[in-house]
This record gives C-alpha cells, structure tokens and sequence, in this order.
C-alpha cells in the first residue's frame, strides 16, 4: 500500500496502474474510517484492480460554526485499516495541495444543492462537488464508490458526473449499521453514552416510515407525521428536516412511491446526524 500526499505522486502512481490496463476505483472519505468506509473499499476491490482511497478533511464543506477543526484526524488507525484491505494507494493530501493558494474556482450544482442537507449548511454541497471533482482529476478512477448514507450527495455527485462529463461510474453502496441500527458515522465519535442511546431515534423513526409505507400509506404529510410522534419519544433530540424526495432531484414529493428518499438529520446535543431509507 503506497501513500502519498501530493498531487503529483497520486497522478504517477494512477497513471502507471493505468498503463498496465487496470481498472481504478476510488473511494473518497475523510478519514476517521469505520464499517462503512470499509464496506466501500470492499465494493471497489470486487471490480476494481487498483484501489486508491482519499483521506482528506475537505475544510470548503465545513461552514463557520460547524465541526471543521475538532473534526476526528485518525491518520494512523486509518492506514491499519486500509492496508489489510488490499487497497493500493492512500492519497492524504494537505489542504494547500487541493486548494494551492488563492484558488477561486468551486463546482457548483444549482438548485438540489440547496436541498436537504444544503438548507440546512449553505455551501456545504458546493465544497463537496467542488473537491469530489478535483479528486476525479487528480486520480482519474474509472469507478467512484459512494455511500447511500449520503444520499443528497450522491444526487450531487450523479448530477455533477452528468453534467461535467466525467467518464467515471458511479457506485452507490448501501448504508452499514451498528447491531442496534445506528448508521455508522465519523461523528458518532462525538456522542456521549447518553446520546449514543437517544441517537437511535433517527433510524427507528425511518422504520416507522417504512412500516406504514409498507402498511399502505403513500401520503408524505402523514408519514413525515409518523416520524414525528417518533422523534417526540426523544425530547433532547433536535430535528433538521423530515422529508420524504425524488431521490435524484431531492424535490418533495406529495405521494410516496417505490424510490422514494425518506431522510432525516437531528441533532444530538451539539451532534448534527443524518441517515435515511429509500422505500420500496
Ligand atoms: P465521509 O468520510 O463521511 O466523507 O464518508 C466517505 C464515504 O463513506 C461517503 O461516500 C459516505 O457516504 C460513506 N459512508 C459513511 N458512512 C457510511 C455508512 N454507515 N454506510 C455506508 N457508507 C458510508
């Protein structure tokens, strides 16, 4: 397993696997790795003969008052996980390498970046598609694995692939929970035992949803209601947004359908969590 930091050294050692005919997968997180960053690497080895990942806490997608500094750096811990994966390259950027000074220039993809997530942190989406598409030109992958766990992102990450013509596949891999239900997550790190217990009324709420979906009821007001009555039973725990969307254009749907997006994010205590289900 090669790590390396610069730009430069990235590109060498893509471009050699390339030169041998191997297919590149990539799979881009911010370190911090647990089951489901793993679950990627797994996915990108399965079709894939040269696995590159990214460790980079990407500061363009933090806004002001969010988590950016304390966010966890477990640059070591990290490698030990990589390397009995089998990935082959590690790519551990500084911020001046992906953002050489003065920079100016951002991906922006209009209209579902203000969506979910996006309401919530203005220029958040911005950050993400504008370092997802400098990590596409640095190490050119013929395939990009994502995690459902983000899917606003990846609604992103499709539409800016589309739009921007990168000739990458995208792979979306399903969300990996704790035994209890809780989706994996870097920031679960920051949750007290208290709030690691109250922190499992986001995913019960999305079962409701599901159940009554399941059940019959297609109508979105009364199914974000549901989850509602659900996030009441954790009266400490503060909801962003309920909402039941197209998953490739996040607009809200009336009626739920089979694919529809029912996500949630809460804080809990300082905490902001996401997670969410797609129905049928
Ligand atoms: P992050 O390090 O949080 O930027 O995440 C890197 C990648 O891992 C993203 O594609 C996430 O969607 C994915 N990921 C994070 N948590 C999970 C999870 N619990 N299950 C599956 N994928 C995940």
């Amino acid at each position: 397993m090669k790590l390396v930091a610069t730009v430069n050294e990235a590109r060498a050692a893509v471009r050699d696997a390339k030169r041998q005919g191997k297919r590149v997968g990539l799979v881009a997180t911010m370190g911090a790795l647990h089951a489901g960053h793993i679950s990627l690497v797994r996915a990108a080895k399965a079709s894939c003969d040269f696995v590159a990942a990214s460790i980079f806490v990407n500061p363009t997608q933090f806004g002001p008052k969010e988590d950016y500094t304390k966010y966890p750096r477990t640059l070591e811990a990290d490698r030990h996980k990589l390397e009995p994966e089998g990935v082959d390259l590690v790519f551990t950027p500084a911020v001046e390498e992906m953002y050489p000074h003065g920079a100016t220039t951002f991906v922006n993809v209009d209209e579902i970046s203000e969506r979910l997530d996006g309401r919530s942190r203005p220029g958040h989406f911005r950050g993400v598609a504008t370092i997802v598409a400098k990590l596409f030109h640095v190490l050119e992958p013929d395939a990009a694995f994502f995690g459902q766990k983000d899917a606003a992102q990846v609604a992103i990450i499709r539409r800016m692939v589309r739009d921007l013509m990168f000739p990458i596949e995208i792979v979306v891999a399903p969300i990996i929970r704790e035994a209890d239900g809780l989706a994996f997550s870097s920031r679960n790190a920051y949750l007290s035992p208290e709030e690691r217990r109250q922190a499992l009324v986001l995913s019960r709420a999305l079962r409701e949803i599901e159940t009554r979906y399941r059940a019959g009821e297609r109508d979105t007001n009364k199914l974000i209601e549901t989850a509602r009555a659900v996030f009441a039973t954790e009266p400490a725990v503060r909801v962003d947004y309920i909402e039941l969307v197209d998953s490739e254009t996040l607009g809200a749907r009336a009626k739920a359908a089979s694919g529809t997006l029912a996500a949630v994010a809460a804080f809990v205590g300082t905490t902001r969590l996401i997670d969410n289900v797609r129905l049928g």
